[in-house]
């Protein structure tokens, strides 16, 4: 029998394997966390042996779980953390250097380099993203420059390059035995590398940044064969068959297939993706444009993208560093022994700020602050700053499309804390609505990789699995919802210039 799909979501906080049934529900889960490696302030690492026998064994966590077997599993997907490079020994399989993840700001120095000639703005209207030390280029660029012998192994064409999708499918499908190397556009449309128009690596721009193409996977749809599990894996012979990027995966996994639809997933950051269908919109409000998704021959779908980068990480940080609270959850029980934020804010530009400002010179403040201000408050105000950043970003959307969003649907980590869901409402004006699959990233990954291979008949049977679970609709008046945004807009102004 094969009548399930099993995705792979590589996160950033933990690796997961999810096995869904045809109705979209899941079936079991494993899951392993990895370790975050931060050398110094601005660097973040993880350690890509860890990430690929953590994938391993959640595989097997879930197909154990379940009592099932490979002969269970029409087809795997890969979603992954996007724009977190990894560069390998394709001789050896070894990693040269740890993983430099996405919130990374190592590479700013690459970035101001590169924005000499022509602005962070230069390569923009090709590849639909600003110069920015979160895209996976620039960390190829640190890695080619700072490990030991890496550019001259490059330049002899045994690196290879690849974001944490191409990492886990090069060693599913054997590694140094033959592995395939490649990625899906999602995940190339993060690199500043790909050309939007054609879907294909731009010379021009590798010249400039002066990374051999030798390096880079090669570019495939989001839906389609890539290559069968090597014989040394549980999964042994099954297809791997989809791949999208965590965030463009929420999206598919919502059931947001058509332009106009949109969703917004509350992680380690925040990330809302509008579909535009297969139109390329270049935002004027400080959005990125990037794919959404491309099934098999078909047609690419594109979106414009609002990317947050600490949201859900701020809740960790005040557990981690401050101590404020044991685990993630608890955050929502302090932050109720108040009624509000006691006239507090706090910008967590820990890694400068991405949408809408891109403004890699912030970081974080924690203003407002008088004798009354207590732990309550802080912990109100570190989980208002994640409605409030979503809300600038959704300004954005609405301003680009010219048609305000009525709804949103929202995933991800931090939707199971009620009181920010209703403050985002609040703070929206519109209602927020959360779906019964709330792992909606593995989903879209399913979907995907049963697509391919005809497990699901089309968009058409997805859309009818999406089914609400709950909804918070605002109870804000408007002139206070005015008052607490005009605050925050002082707040994020006192971010700025803290880099010189
Ligand atoms: P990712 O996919 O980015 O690894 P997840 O979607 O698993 O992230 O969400 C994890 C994030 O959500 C963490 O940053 C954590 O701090 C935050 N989080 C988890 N539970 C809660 C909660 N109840 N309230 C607020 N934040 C939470």
């Amino acid at each position: 029998m094969t009548d399930y799909i099993l995705a792979i979501d590589q996160g950033t906080t933990s690796s997961r394997a999810i096995i869904f049934d045809k109705a979209g529900s899941i079936v079991s889960t494993g899951q392993l966390e990895h370790e975050q490696i931060f050398p110094q302030a601005g660097w973040v690492e993880h350690d890509p042996k860890e990430i690929w026998d953590n994938t391993r064994e959640v595989i097997g966590q879930a197909l154990s779980k379940a009592n099932l077997t490979r002969h269970d599993i029409r087809a795997v997907g890969i979603t992954n953390q996007r724009e977190t490079a990894v560069v390998w020994d394709k001789t050896t399989g070894v990693p040269v250097y740890n993983a430099i993840v996405w919130q990374d700001t190592r590479t700013q120095p690459i970035v101001d380099r590169l924005a000499t000639d022509g602005g962070v703005e230069r390569f923009k209207k090709k590849v639909g993203l600003p110069l920015a030390t979160y895209f996976s280029g620039t960390k190829i660029v640190w890695i080619l420059e700072n490990v030991e012998g890496a550019r001259a192994k490059a330049d002899a064409g045994d690196l290879l390059f690849g974001t944490t999708d191409s990492w886990v499918l090069w060693n599913l499908t054997g590694g140094v035995d033959g592995g395939v190397h490649a990625t899906d556009v999602t995940n190339a449309s993060r690199t500043l590398f790909m050309d939007l128009e054609t879907l294909q690596w731009d010379d021009e721009i590798l010249a400039i940044f002066d990374v051999p193409r030798s390096m880079l996977p090669s570019i495939r749809s989001s839906s389609e064969v890539y290559g069968t599990a090597h014989t040394s894996s549980l999964l042994r012979e099954v297809p791997i068959a989809g791949i999208l990027g965590d965030q463009q995966a929420a999206t598919f996994g919502q059931a947001a297939f058509d332009q106009g639809e949109a969703k917004n997933t509350y992680g380690t950051g925040n990330f809302l993706i509008f579909n535009t269908g297969t139109e390329i919109v270049h935002s004027k409000n400080g959005l990125l444009t990037t794919l959404g998704y491309k099934l098999g021959d078909d047609a690419p779908h594109y979106a414009l993208e609002g990317s947050i980068a600490v949201t859900g990480a701020l809740v960790q940080w005040m557990r981690d560093n401050l101590g404020m609270i044991s685990s993630a959850s608890e955050i929502e029980a302090l932050a109720k022994t108040v009624d509000d934020n006691g006239g507090a804010y706090f910008v967590p530009a820990f890694s400068g700020l991405f949408a809408p400002y891109w403004r890699s010179d912030a970081r974080g403040a924690l203003v407002g602050l008088t004798r009354f201000v207590n732990r309550g408050h802080i912990a109100r105000a570190a989980l208002e700053a994640t409605a409030f950043q979503t809300r600038e970003v959704i300004d954005a959307v609405n301003a680009d499309s010219g048609v305000p969003l009525t709804e949103i649907k929202v995933d991800g980590g931090m939707i199971t804390n009620n009181l920010l869901m209703q403050f985002q409402a609040d703070i929206l004006g519109v209602p927020v609505v959360r779906p019964v699959v709330a792992e909606t990233t593995a989903l879209g990954a399913a979907y995907a990789a049963g697509l391919a291979v005809g497990f699901w008949s089309g968009l058409d049977e997805l859309r009818t699995n999406w089914q609400e679970d709950s909804r918070w609709t605002p109870q804000m008046n408007e002139a206070e919802r005015s008052r607490q945004l005009r605050n925050w807009k002082k707040a994020v102004t006192k971010t700025f210039g803290w880099v010189d």
